[in-house]
């Protein structure tokens, strides 16, 4: 069977038929896995003894017992709590960190009878937009191996894109699940704030994080949105989908108003991605679909706001970090203020120093009103800006990313240039709406991918939209990776 044909949903369908075991699945993507990553590297652990065990009790149990996912691969971005696996965040300072519980997300997924096929790689603590700032190892995009696979749910991205799991959770803060599945051609889903529970998610900007799915077609997305979206009293905020998400059916968007965002075609958007872009809004309107360009100004202000306000969470997210309770702890200190220092300056890596240190500067005291304050406010214009636009349209869009894949090593130089890269997806995380990148199409022989925006608590619509188009569109999702016989 080929890897790229198996589609969470086609896995379904083999497993309910009979034509195919959970431990056949499994093992073709275990074997993909291996023939792959080695150019790749999108896991940081394969779990192969764990899969081949879950998979083995899901085949012998009796068919009609099983729930309809049970038995589906699946990786998971080293961000999400798993109980007795090794949970880094990509980052020196968990290394040897194994969580006594399993996050909601993951409970759910285990729930459904899921197999867990390993962990995928990730910026440290989810900062980034290449995975070039994990303390392990560079990813590469399926796509071009000298390539970035966009971050920070980079691994999760390259994993799907190169049909090494059908399917895999990422987690989105300001364009980490949208941006890598934009730059590796795949779907990626950020669900309104809420959605889904953060319970077991660890913490980066808890007012902007969310878990979603990263998939190869639309189908999978809603099926996976499903499966972790629910309301969890361990999460206050959470606040599940007001109603179930069913399979999008949608093949036309006849009457359906589509937002262009004016402020994310400006001169940051490469030209190929713009012609891309084109392109794809003449695709909605064959589908029936009425686009026109609307303004949101303050939106060009989100990356400024955002740069305050995640590093402000971030900074006192990451105290618990000590060298006391998880992961790593200095060999050399005399005293335990010297362990904490220590400790802290040898597991963080310069990221996320950075952001600790903007964040504690900007919280201070004599600034909290001219940063945070400010940051604030412009938050809620953003929101203001979001709201009005959808008093006019149904969804808006936009490219999800203002460049294709850049090349390892362009931006590590320039954190401003590599902040760019969210450009059109941090303003959605502000105002905790949700939004979906889906494949649009190539320049340079490179994926691009279309975001489509919504209000709140509107996935189903969405969703629909996305299946329309992705038909229409019909973009391939198959990479030929250098050195691998596909
Ligand atoms: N690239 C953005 C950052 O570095 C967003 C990351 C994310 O969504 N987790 O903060």
């Amino acid at each position: 069977m080929d890897a790229f044909e198996l589609t969470a949903t086609r896995c379904r369908e083999l497993l309910a038929s009979g034509e195919a075991s959970s431990t056949e699945l499994t093992r073709i993507f275990l074997d993909r896995i291996a023939a792959t990553d080695e150019h790749v590297s999108a896991y940081l652990s394969v779990d192969t003894e764990g899969a081949l065990a879950q998979a083995g009790a899901v085949d012998a149990k009796d068919p009609a017992d099983r729930g309809p996912w049970e038995g589906v691969p699946i990786a998971l971005k080293d961000i999400l709590c798993v109980q007795g696996w090794e949970t880094t965040c990509g980052s020196r300072i968990l290394r040897g960190y194994r969580p006594p519980y399993d996050a909601t997300a993951v409970t759910r997924l285990r729930d459904a009878g899921l197999v867990f096929l390993g962990r995928l790689n990730m910026d440290e603590f989810a900062m980034g937009s290449s995975t070039e700032n994990s303390s392990y190892h560079v990813t590469r995009n399926p796509w071009d191996l000298d390539r970035v696979p966009g971050g920070s749910s980079g691994g999760s991205a390259a994993c799907v894109a190169a049909a090494q799991a059908p399917w895999a959770l990422g987690t989105d803060t300001g364009g980490s699940i949208r941006q890598p599945a934009s730059l590796c051609g795949v779907v990626g889903m950020k669900p309104t704030y809420g959605a889904v529970s953060r319970y077991g998610l660890v913490a980066f900007a808890s007012s902007l994080d969310q878990i979603g799915p990263l998939t190869r077609t639309v189908d999978d997305a809603a099926a996976l949105l499903s499966l972790v979206s629910a309301r969890d009293p361990r999460d206050s905020t959470s606040t599940g989908l007001p109603a179930p998400i069913v399979p999008p059916t949608a093949t036309d968007l006849t009457g359906r108003r589509f937002g262009i965002v004016s402020e994310y075609l400006g001169e940051a958007c490469e030209p190929g991605v713009r012609r891309v872009f084109a392109e794809t809004v003449k695709a909605i309107e064959a589908l029936g679909g009425e686009c026109e360009e609307v303004s949101l100004p303050s939106v060009q202000k989100g990356v400024a706001a955002y740069y305050i306000i995640a590093p402000a969470e971030a900074s006192s997210n990451l105290a618990r970090f000590d060298g006391v309770r998880y992961g790593h702890r200095t060999a050399h200190s005399e005293d335990l203020l010297e362990m904490y220092t220590r400790t802290r300056s040898e597991g963080f890596g310069p990221e996320v120093k950075r952001r600790i240190m903007i964040g504690t500067y900007v919280l201070s005291a004599g600034y909290y009103d001219a940063y945070y304050g400010q940051a604030q406010r412009t938050r809620t214009l953003i929101i203001r800006d979001f709201e009005q636009a959808f008093r006019r349209f149904d969804l808006l869009i936009s490219p999800t990313s203002p460049t294709v894949a850049f090349k390892i090593g362009e931006r590590t130089a320039d954190p401003l240039a590599m902040y760019l890269s969210d450009l059109c997806t941090i303003p959605v995380n502000l105002a905790g709406l949700p939004a979906m990148s889906v494949p649009a199409g190539f320049s340079e022989g490179l994926p691009v991918g279309l975001q489509i925006i919504g209000p709140h608590f509107s996935e189903q619509a969405l969703l629909e939209a996305a299946h329309a188009i992705e038909a229409r569109l019909a973009v391939p999702v198959r990479p030929q990776i250098a050195g691998v016989e596909s």
